[in-house]
């Protein structure tokens, strides 16, 4: 297996690269490194290599993994990238430094209360089901200026969008809506692109890319 260090490297090349090429600064596009169902080791050769930034889609899996590995890097960052449960968001807030996966009022009720209790507050993204796909979840694009009005009724601030394109679907229309949206909206960061479309999504103005298989290799789940 390929060491995490060499991947890393290689990756944080090519995200530059593709951000310069895409007229971008070179430091405009952060890496996401997507370290669910990976085994432990890799996850700290990252860190080690100096990764500081992760993307964890399970609560609770996530809570397992970095209760332990925080206390050891305490400058390390976590974003959630998976849908999350209302049940889930005070755990959520504990331990995330992003939410990714913002898709409907509940949540934001449930997100801003757990905030409010721990005297905690950070800027998460909307996901939005650009693929209108019914399994996927995230908002409708044509909910997404009432979502937007109801989380900054609760004050919640919102950075940006995130999507995952449909797996049938060249991911540059979804890619390029969710750019669109974003402007619409004067939100200023986009969450999209993963290790088969990155390049793309960087060309689309993503600003985080989440790759998991690219840098550690395939998952326990591939
Ligand atoms: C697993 C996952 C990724 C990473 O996928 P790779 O293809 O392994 O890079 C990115 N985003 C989300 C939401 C994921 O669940």
């Amino acid at each position: 297996m390929e060491p995490v260090s060499g991947n890393l490297a290689r990756l944080r090349q090519e995200i530059e690269a593709h951000s310069i090429a895409a007229g971008r600064g070179k430091h405009a596009v952060h890496l996401v490194a997507v370290s669910k169902m990976q085994p432990e080791n890799r996850v700290i050769e990252a860190l080690e290599a100096g990764q500081r930034l992760f993307g964890e889609n399970r609560v609770q899996d996530a809570l397992a993994r970095w209760t332990s590995l925080k206390p050891r890097w305490p400058d390390i960052r976590l974003h959630l990238i998976g849908p999350l449960q209302t049940n889930k968001a005070f755990d959520a807030v504990a331990l995330f430094d992003c939410i990714e996966t913002i898709d409907r009022p509940k949540l934001v009720d449930a997100v801003t209360v757990a905030m409010t209790k721990q005297g905690r507050k950070f800027p998460c993204m909307i996901q939005v089901n650009t693929g209108h796909e019914s399994q996927k979840s995230g908002t409708a694009p044509e909910d997404l200026p009432a979502l937007l009005h109801y989380c900054s009724r609760k004050t919640l601030v919102i950075s940006g969008l995130m999507c995952i394109p449909p797996q049938d679907e060249p991911p540059a229309l979804h890619f390029a809506l969710l750019k669109k949206l974003a402007d619409r909206y004067g939100l200023p960061e986009l969450s999209m692109g993963m290790s088969m479309d990155y390049a793309k999504a960087i060309a689309l103005g993503a600003t985080h890319v989440r790759i998991g298989s690219a840098l550690f290799g395939k998952r326990h789940d591939q």
